[in-house]
């Protein structure tokens, strides 16, 4: 039991930043995580560690985990449990807090897991759980299905994380100085802190308002990730109404969180003093969608040590010290010897083709060139790009050989996502013997780490503006992998075409237009020449992704910036 060391006595004495999220991508075998938004929650986390800063976390058990993933001999998805065992990796809090929901009571107890920094340090994780006997059967599977059920389901779910979260930091004992909203999925948190710091009846004069939305506001800060208006949480008010109860009046909360439904992003922005996008982009695009908000812009980053692969850990160890600290340092990778650039890239691209031969069969060549495409499954993604026109790949792999390295869950509900994974097993299929392609199955952590620094060329194809950040070429950048990506989310910001990567396409694309054939057009005209028939080229933009991308889209960049814009404002 490696966290058994700590008590919650250990945290309570220092005021703290409290960060919920849904979801927290803690270690590889923890399945707490969907995608993206987790892994960044857990790298805030890692960095947090890192840097000292004082902050606790909030977050659901999600005992069944998300899902294991299996693919079939058709290549099509198939779903099986994944549940851990909370008491294997964390302790119990000896404290619980009831909340109200459908009028029943639901007792909220939970687990202690400490994120711990290489460099000592550690940040409290809170994972909340209803799982206890004293609950109705019904209520103790809340906290078990990350992203399960249905709406009412749901919004227990974020009733527990919000309002139970709020209520089990001060049951602990903890003196919270800012409350982090990652995602509007934890908003209800703004209806507790309305509620405990309402004013009694004898201090109002007629007609003003019992809660105090200043001092809410002051103590809070919303990270919004959803670029389009679909992708936020909206619930029916006489559902909501149903389950919550008494929590505060409905028109009060009509006012905060929409008349028509109860939207969680519009409730975590009106209650929160600073608001922030994940890129620059995102921001610009985040303030079209609320017009009115001012949302600044803190562009993503990734954890240094824990998207490093061992062999280019090592490298930085020897040449560039203190960089998994201080990742701004690796601005001077310039200094390292090309040949000790190009020898640990060879070893993580053995490492990444026995991982392949071993889970997949498929047998790739070192001497060919990967590219690396892994993410969530879905639509906006568009993993489907590359095999838009079959011959034209074909023939450009009969000029340069390449191979194909990919990976990618889709959620359980997600139809087309399905679709696409199946579609791309096809593909493998078609392609045989042409160009060398494996699937990996249950994208995980390890996984995408072994191939972000095993690729050769890191792919991203989204549908622009729908990336509000993407942060998997920010951890092939550690890993001296460049990208080569449409214009979305970071890469506005990270692409120095020719010198950290290249482009698909430019700013003014189309997204649906022709970003097929520039695609085509760039592989076969820049990269796989540069590959081929430069090795010092090529190991120069290796050294441009390291030296400009991973010396600034890291974590502990971001968090100095949430710390001294947001939460120390
Ligand atoms: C980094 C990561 C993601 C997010 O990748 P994007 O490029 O932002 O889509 C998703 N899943 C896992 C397991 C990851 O490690």
């Amino acid at each position: 039991m490696p966290n058994a060391r700590f008590s919650i006595d250990d945290f309570i004495h220092q005021p703290r930043i409290a960060y919920f999220s849904m979801e927290i991508a803690l270690v590889n075998d923890i399945p707490t995580y969907s995608g993206g938004l987790g892994v960044l929650a857990g790298d805030t986390l890692r960095a947090a560690a890192d840097m000292a800063l004082p902050m606790v976390a909030v977050t659901l058990v999600s005992r069944a985990g998300y899902f294991r993933q299996e693919i079939d001999a058709a290549g099509r998805q198939v779903e099986h449990p994944d549940a851990w065992e909370p008491s294997h990796h964390a302790s119990r809090l000896d404290a619980a807090v009831a909340l109200n929901l459908e009028g029943r009571q639901v007792w909220v107890g939970g687990w202690l897991y400490v994120a711990r920094s290489r460099t000592g340090g550690g940040i409290p994780v809170l994972l909340l759980d209803t799982d206890l006997p004293v609950n109705h059967h019904q209520d103790r599977d809340i906290t078990h299905y990350l992203y399960g059920g249905d709406e009412a389901y749901r919004i227990k779910q974020e009733m527990v994380l919000g309002v139970g979260g709020v209520a089990m930091l001060q049951a602990l004992g903890f003196r919270v100085i800012g409350y982090h909203m990652n995602e509007g999925h934890s908003a209800f948190l703004t209806l507790a802190l309305l509620r405990r710091y309402a004013y009694a009846p004898e201090e109002l004069r007629p007609g003003e308002s019992r809660y105090d939305v200043p001092r809410v506001r002051d103590l809070c800060v919303f990270t919004t990730h959803t670029p389009i208006e679909a992708g936020h949480d909206k619930f029916a008010y006489d559902r909501v109404q149903q389950i919550y109860g008494d929590l505060l009046d409905l028109a009060t909360i009509k006012l905060l969180a929409g008349q028509d439904r109860l939207n969680m992003t519009q409730l975590a922005l009106n209650l929160s003093e600073f608001v922030n996008g994940v890129a620059k982009r995102h921001a610009e695009t985040s303030r079209k969608l609320f017009p009115g908000y001012a949302v600044h812009a803190i562009t993503n980053g990734v954890h240094s040590s824990t998207w490093t692969n061992l062999h280019f850990g090592a490298l930085y160890d020897a040449n560039v010290p203190g960089w998994c600290h201080e990742p701004e340092l690796l601005a001077r990778a310039d200094r390292i010897p090309d040949e000790q650039i190009w020898q640990a890239h060879i070893e993580c691209k053995r490492d990444l083709i026995d991982t392949v031969q071993q889970r997949t069969g498929v047998a790739l060549d070192p001497d060919q060139p990967i590219l690396g495409f892994a993410r969530r499954m879905t639509a906006y993604k568009r993993p489907e790009m590359l095999f838009a026109d079959l011959e034209r790949l074909k023939a450009i792999a009969r000029k340069r050989p390449f191979q194909l390295v990919m990976a990618g869950k889709a959620h359980p509900k997600d139809a087309e996502g399905k679709r696409l994974i199946e579609a791309l097993h096809g593909h493998m299929r078609e392609l045989n013997g042409i160009i060398p392609m494996a699937f990996l199955p249950n994208y995980d952590m390890a996984t995408a780490l072994a191939m972000v620094s095993g690729a050769d060329v890191w792919l991203n194809t989204p549908l622009r503006p729908l990336e509000a950040s993407g942060t998997s070429g920010m951890k092939a950048a550690f890993n001296g992998v460049p990208q080569l990506s449409v214009l979305d989310g970071w890469w506005l910001e990270g692409c120095i075409e020719g010198v950290t990567g290249w482009a698909i396409g430019d700013d003014n694309t189309n997204a649906n237009g022709g970003d097929a054939a520039m695609l085509y057009d760039k592989l076969e005209q820049v990269v796989l020449p540069l590959w081929y028939d430069n090795r010092a080229g090529w190991v120069a933009v290796m050294k441009g992704a390291i030296s400009k991308n991973a010396a600034y889209f890291n974590s502990q960049r971001m968090m100095r910036r949430y710390a001294t814009e947001a939460y120390l404002r």
